[in-house]
């Protein structure tokens, strides 16, 4: 089991690098008692560190999930046209139906650029998204 995860540890390294985009980034209209009630992904895959969140998918204009890094843990990423390359993410975002992953590369990710992970398979897909849901937390932060 740890060789396994190592080896796709190591395929993320490898090949997992974001891409900065330019994109609008949309709100889902949630009916009212959507918007009171919290639709944690566990409800789809187990995880505990995800939920509802008010913007849409760039690519499916469905819903996207949310996790949100303690202050001082938040995630690394590598992006691929960024001059400094290692960003680290306060908040990260994911699309169940495109396997994508979606962070502010401003401040919100309303802002019109973002960072974006497009996996290229289930195992990658459901190793970053099991890692982020290990390091989120579904508490806010202020920043
Ligand atoms: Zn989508």
């Amino acid at each position: 089991m740890n060789v396994i995860r190592k080896y796709i540890k190591k395929e993320i390294t490898m090949d997992g690098v974001w891409e900065k985009v330019e994109t609008k980034i949309g709100e889902v209209d949630l009916g009212e008692e959507m918007r009171k009630k919290e639709l944690y992904i566990k409800e789809y895959g187990g995880l505990h560190n995800f939920y509802n969140s008010y913007y849409a998918c760039p690519i499916c204009k469905k819903m996207l999930f949310k996790t949100v890094f303690p202050v001082g843990r938040e995630y690394a990423i590598e992006v691929e046209n960024e001059s400094n390359r290692t960003v680290k993410l306060k908040r990260a975002f994911l699309c169940k139906f495109c396997q994508a992953f979606f962070a502010a590369a401003k401040v919100k990710l309303a802002d019109g650029v973002i960072y974006q992970y497009l996996a290229d398979n289930i195992y990658e897909y459901n190793w970053l998204l099991n890692d982020m849901d290990a390091r989120g937390t579904t508490k806010g932060r202020r920043d």
